[in-house]
């Protein structure tokens, strides 16, 4: 089942819709889900000649890709010597070489092709709570200055000078990375699919997948009836039932984030005047940054269920308070919230359950970066077959044991880590 709407994000909406259309007969890539994974795999497979359909349940946007923070940082979770620990030295290397282009694949698309997506790349700060936290920040800086990457530590006073924020012991900044008007990106990729060729269908649900022959017959609940070479079920954190095994090998979570209103000249010097976005290092971490017209947009954990009033966005808007004394006085005006699809090991998978149908899930709430950049490797995929264009190995799908309770198991890991931050602050 497909979740309700989250509230309205604070993002400028595009005016300007890209073209929608069904293409009739077979096709050689049916996509499910038009976030960036999805579309980003249906323009570059459409721009090498493969004849595409993206199919998504909802709005342009309604997903994840939407509404999320769009703080576009490069690495995954783990660092990149954990990589090559976790998935042996060459799989690994693979993954972090992938990893650290993200960011860049994101940009560079924005600047060729001359995408309205509002940018600024400028670096993010991973702020440090705690000298233990700055202890990790210090592996994480050797080990990506080993690589060449554009890093640098920061000390308690260059954190508190960029970030305007009190309460951090240092921190790293990584030039690498930016931000973007994350619902102008899908919409952006959106253009680039359909005017690709890609056909565009929204608001109707694939509600069936088949094998019949040698391809895959896929239903929509609008009654249609498609069949294609290959599927790519990008509904990551939405993934259902069409994929036996898919919902369950994840958890997913809710990240809620709120807006305030526009700050006053007075603030701007106080608050992230380097303008970069910042994530703190809290085991349930808060994450903030000025939007484009100069508001402060909070984001953190949320309750599992979905909100019921104003009052489950209350802990941001303490969090801010203690992070920025001074917006006592500015209103809060946009609350929304969104799915973030974890998985056990917070690394994103690669599964193909059946030949031609495959996916990729979980993004541990990185993946713009991610999923903007797997879009050539996916589409070279559904026009080869050859696993090794592939940054990431095609692994079985393993189902989290006892999932139906996962929400009793996250609650009590929330409320457990909420409780050390408090007792580390
Ligand atoms: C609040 C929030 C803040 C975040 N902040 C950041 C951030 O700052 N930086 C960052 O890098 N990442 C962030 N993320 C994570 C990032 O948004 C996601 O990793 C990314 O958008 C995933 O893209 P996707 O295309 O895989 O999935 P989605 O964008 O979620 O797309 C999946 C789509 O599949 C569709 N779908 C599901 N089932 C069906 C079906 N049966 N038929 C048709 N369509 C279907 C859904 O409607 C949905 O639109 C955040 C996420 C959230 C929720």
């Amino acid at each position: 089942m497909i979740p309700s709407l989250p509230g309205l994000p604070v993002w400028r909406r595009p005016a300007s819709m890209p073209t929608f259309g069904f293409i009739e007969g077979q096709v050689d890539l049916l996509v499910i889900g038009a976030g960036y994974q999805g579309l980003s795999a249906a323009y570059h497979a459409a721009r090498q000649g493969l004849k595409v359909q993206v199919i998504e349940a909802r709005g342009l946007g309604d997903g994840a890709s939407g509404v999320n923070g769009g703080q576009v940082i490069p690495g995954l979770k783990h660092d990149p010597e954990t990589l090559r620990q976790l998935l042996g030295e060459e799989a690994g290397q693979r993954l972090v070489d992938f990893s650290a282009g993200t960011a860049d694949a994101v940009f560079d698309l924005i600047h060729s092709e001359g995408l309205d997506v509002e940018h600024q790349r400028n670096g993010w700060i991973l702020a440090a709570h705690t000298q233990t936290a700055v202890q990790a920040a210090v592996q994480r800086n050797r080990q990506w200055r080993k690589r060449g990457a554009d890093v640098m530590m920061l000390n308690a006073a260059e954190v508190a000078f960029l970030t305007g924020a009190r309460g951090y012991c240092g921190g790293w900044l990584d030039r690498r990375a930016g931000m973007v008007n994350p619902l102008a990106l899908v919409f952006a990729l959106a253009h680039l699919a359909t005017l690709s060729g890609a056909g565009l269908l929204l608001n109707e649900a694939v509600t069936s997948l088949h094998q019949r022959g040698s391809l895959w017959a896929a239903s929509t609940d609008r009654g249609r009836t498609l069949l294609a070479r290959k599927v790519l079920v990008a509904t990551n954190a939405f993934s259902g039932t069409l994929v036996n095994g898919l919902a369950e090998s994840l958890v997913w979570l809710h990240s809620f984030q709120i807006a305030t209103a526009p700050l006053p000249s007075s603030l701007l010097d106080q608050v992230l005047p380097g303008g970069q976005p910042v994530s703190d290092s809290r085991r349930i971490l808060v994450y903030y940054r000025r939007s484009p017209d100069g508001r402060l947009v909070v984001g953190g954990r949320g309750p599992m269920r979905e909100p019921r009033s104003a009052e489950d966005w209350a802990h941001l808007e303490r969090a801010m308070l203690r992070l920025f004394p001074a917006l006592r006085d500015v209103p809060v005006t946009h609350r929304w919230f969104g799915r973030v699809a974890m998985t056990p090991d917070y690394l994103p998978h690669v599964h193909e359950p059946a030949p031609g149908l495959f996916m990729v899930a979980g993004c541990q709430g990185r993946g713009i970066g991610l999923m903007t950049a797997l879009g050539p490797s996916l589409a070279a995929y559904a026009a080869s077959g050859d696993a090794r264009v592939l940054p990431l190995p095609v692994t079985p799908l393993r189902p989290i044991p006892f999932h139906r309770f996962r929400c009793i198991g996250v609650a009590a890991h929330v409320a457990w880590y909420r409780l050390l931050d408090s007792l580390e602050r």
